[in-house]
């Protein structure tokens, strides 16, 4: 099929000690794999070349108009030594919704998914093996074009880097304290709140500053329109369970569609729990906390898996979930989710794709 080159490299870095606490993002091993395109030529030179600077002119595109987009997904270490990797056909066609929205060329699904898996092949030796630990991968496209103007660019570089993360949170699942916006909006229907793509972090800077200034660590985002009914939290999707039902904000164009989110959903319906996914308002998540059938309030993403919530501020409201501590249903996502990433559990069919 694709023929990747590979050239490995002469100074290969020491692996991280066994204690070193991977902080997340902060290591990147040896090897990186990068793809070329242009207009009228397609991709091209897939390579798996020593992890390396990469050269672009200061007036290349994304660092203008920002074209560019990214994924994240990461590759586990199970008990017997093989390398796993968690829906990745999910990350692979999202990735290639967010090119369309943003005017990147897609990448072959086929392709895309014989990059990931050759260069963590290559890297094998830095998917570590502690509990709680994996290797987190970083697809990403950016606009190389030296042209100020604006239109899509000629000219693209596809590339994945990897890696080494510890637990997300090292003392264990800790719950979460999460800030409602109500001045500044993340995205709207017909924006790019569904793309995974840098600008719609950049929007939300403000706001986290402002909310780890007042003790809170993520940022919940509100409609863009009427300001009243729930969409996402910064880097993850949100759940809650009221009254024994599980619900979720329905995906209505501005929100991210979360592989976590999927795979929550799916389980949460193969156990037999009612799922919705329905508009929810931020006055119903108050009354029901004020009533006492808010259960449980969780978010889901790939960096932490789960996360539970345990207060959630609104203009000067704060309510407190329960006790404040983790919930029953958070807890079973949790370890199942984790249980069939590193292939102790075994989860739907084509959930898991072996590397090696
Ligand atoms: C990536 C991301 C998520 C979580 O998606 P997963 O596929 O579960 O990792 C949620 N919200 C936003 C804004 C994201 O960028």
């Amino acid at each position: 099929m694709l023929n990747i080159r590979i050239e490995k490299t002469k100074n290969p870095k020491p692996l991280p000690a066994a204690d070193d606490p991977l902080k997340f993002g902060t290591i990147f091993t040896d090897h990186m794999f990068i793809m070329n395109y242009e207009t009228g030529k397609g991709w091209f030179d897939p390579r798996v070349v020593p992890y390396q600077k990469i050269e672009l002119d200061p007036s290349a595109m994304v660092f203008h108009y920002g074209q560019e987009m990214f994924e994240g997904l990461k590759a586990y270490r199970s008990e017997d030594g093989k390398v796993l990797l968690f829906r990745p056909d999910k990350n692979i066609e999202r990735a290639n919704n967010t090119n369309r929205r943003i005017c990147i060329p897609e990448i072959p699904e086929d392709i895309f998914l014989e990059a990931i898996k050759t260069v963590v092949k290559v890297d094998e030796a830095w998917v570590p093996s502690k509990p709680d630990t994996s290797l987190y991968i970083r697809p990403f496209i950016i606009a190389t074009d030296p042209y100020l103007g604006v239109r899509p660019a000629d000219t693209y570089l596809f590339m994945i880097i990897l890696s080494p993360v510890g637990p997300y949170y090292p003392e264990g699942l800790n719950p979460v304290k999460i800030w409602i916006e109500d001045e500044y909006v993340r995205a709207v229907k017909g924006g790019i709140g569904e793309a995974k793509t840098g600008g719609n972090y950049v929007a939300s800077l403000a706001s986290q500053v402002k909310a780890h200034e007042e003790g809170y660590s993520q940022v919940l985002w509100l409609d863009g329109i009427e300001r009243k009914y729930i969409e996402e939290v910064g880097a993850m999707n949100i759940f809650f369970k009221i009254n024994g039902t599980v619900i979720t904000p329905k995906l209505n164009g501005s929100i991210l569609p979360g592989v976590t989110r999927d795979s929550c959903i799916q389980l949460c319906k193969k156990w037999g729990l009612t799922v919705e996914e329905k508009k929810i308002s931020v006055d119903e998540v108050f009354k029901a906390a004020e009533d006492g059938t808010l259960e449980e309030v969780w978010g889901t993403g790939t960096a932490a898996v789960v996360s539970p919530v345990s207060h959630l501020r609104w203009e000067n409201k704060v309510s407190k979930i329960k006790d404040g501590g983790i919930g029953e249903l958070s807890k079973k996502l949790y370890e199942n989710i984790t249980g069939i990433q590193l292939g102790k559990i075994q989860g739907p069919d084509g959930w898991i794709e072996v590397v090696k």
